[in-house]
């Protein structure tokens, strides 16, 4: 049997949520190992949309908003560090979110947006315009577009470069990733943990269960609740064509290469990465509404890809009581929070504490137990 590998801390899950904390952890000093069970798994972080989308999230759920807005605010510093650091160009940069309004009662939605969002303190600027407004901005906008909401915050992403960069900076670090490694068992055992994967034992003295959809069975081995279900999203992408959208939209954007990047569908359809034409014609067409030059672009493919939802929709970050040094981290917006999972919540990880400002995201919120 080849010997235990030891280790300050266990990440499980090698997504976006995963390799964030451990590479935040690993720039703290942690000696980490992360373990992903690998191709075969559903893996969001691989078949994301790559917005980091401030406008409207956490409205009326004031301890998620500032969690979201303090991610959107570490995003340029996050984004500085992790370039600088692996030499991998990210693909981040910040135009600013467009919102597209067809109809009066899009706008209002708006105006409801910027007006909760001020009462709640939201550390973010919105601004309403008339159609004049979003024309001034994106001459390219369809006749239906009537106005719209921007948010100078809001900024984009390459998904995988973002995933590849934050593994690799693990690695240069020092820390382990181990792919084809599904956590198969995790114990408590006198006093720290004990993995078992197919490439061996993996011990530590702290663990974090950050395995996406993988946690709902993994979480209660550690007396963690994790209650997370898939909701799947399609995306379309066109061929590549020449910029006319310099923003970024919450259902469109034009990435740095040209193409069009057109999603997500909302749909339950339980563990089902399939894509099928009416839903991708639906997106497209909803994207031309914005843009009728996008009529003339050839789509090249789609996919359909799991988000990791909690029942409320926020994030769930947790301490165990029944195994205290084990915790929970899962969110459904991994790309948005990724700075404040590497440069907050790995670096209080790897010293042992979760941070004030994820008090709040508790699992005894729902009405759930671990085993
Ligand atoms: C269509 C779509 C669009 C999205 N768009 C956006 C967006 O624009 N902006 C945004 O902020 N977020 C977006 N998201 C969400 C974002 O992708 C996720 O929040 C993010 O990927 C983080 O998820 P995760 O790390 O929890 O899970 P995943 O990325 O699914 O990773 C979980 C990992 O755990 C591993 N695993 C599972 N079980 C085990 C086990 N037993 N042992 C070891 N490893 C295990 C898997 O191999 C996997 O790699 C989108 C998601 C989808 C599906």
């Amino acid at each position: 049997m080849p010997p235990t590998s030891t280790h300050d801390l266990i990440v499980v899950g090698g997504g976006l949520i995963g390799s964030a904390i451990a590479w935040g952890a690993s720039r703290a000093g942690a000696d980490v190992i992360l373990l992903d069970e690998g191709d075969v798994a559903f893996r969001a972080a691989r078949g994301n949309f790559g917005l980091i989308w401030l406008q409207g999230k956490g409205v009326g759920k004031p301890p998620y908003m500032r969690w979201s807005l303090q991610a959107g605010h570490l995003w340029r510093e996050f984004a500085t560090l992790l370039v600088e650091e692996t030499g991998i160009d990210i693909g981040w940069s910040q135009p600013g979110g467009l919102q597209f309004c067809f109809s009066e009662a899009d706008i209002e939605k708006c105006r409801r947006i910027e007006a909760e969002t001020r009462t709640d303190g939201g550390d973010i600027a919105i601004t309403v315009m008339d159609r004049a407004g979003v024309e001034a901005l994106v001459p390219a906008i369809g006749p239906e577009v009537i106005g719209g909401a921007y948010s100078t915050l809001d900024s984009h992403v390459s998904p995988l470069y973002l995933l590849r960069a934050l593994q690799q900076g693990l690695q240069a670090r020092g820390g382990h990733y181990w792919s084809a490694a599904p956590a198969t068992a995790v114990r408590r055992d006198q006093g720290a943990f004990a993995v078992e994967t197919p490439r061996g034992r993996v011990a530590g003295k702290r663990i974090v269960i950050a395995a996406g959809l993988g946690a709902a069975k993994l979480a209660p081995e550690v007396g963690l609740a994790m209650p997370v279900r898939p909701e799947r999203g399609q995306i379309v992408v066109t061929e590549r064509v020449k910029p006319f959208f310099p923003y970024v939209g919450s259902g469109v954007r034009q990435t740095v290469e040209g193409s069009f990047l057109i999603g997500s569908s909302h749909e339950e359809a339980g563990f089902s990465e399939a894509t099928d034409v009416s839903t991708g014609a639906a997106l497209c067409a909803s994207a031309i509404r914005a843009f009728p030059q996008l009529a003339e672009v050839g789509v090249v493919r789609s996919w359909g890809s799991l988000r990791v939802m909690t029942p409320d929709g926020m994030p769930i970050y947790e301490e165990s009581e029944r195994c205290p040094g084990a915790y929970s981290a899962t969110c459904h917006s991994g790309v948005t929070l990724c700075s404040a999972h590497a440069l907050i919540l790995g670096p209080a990880l790897a010293a042992g504490t979760l941070p004030e400002a994820v008090s709040y995201f508790r699992s005894d919120r729902f009405d759930v137990q671990a085993h």
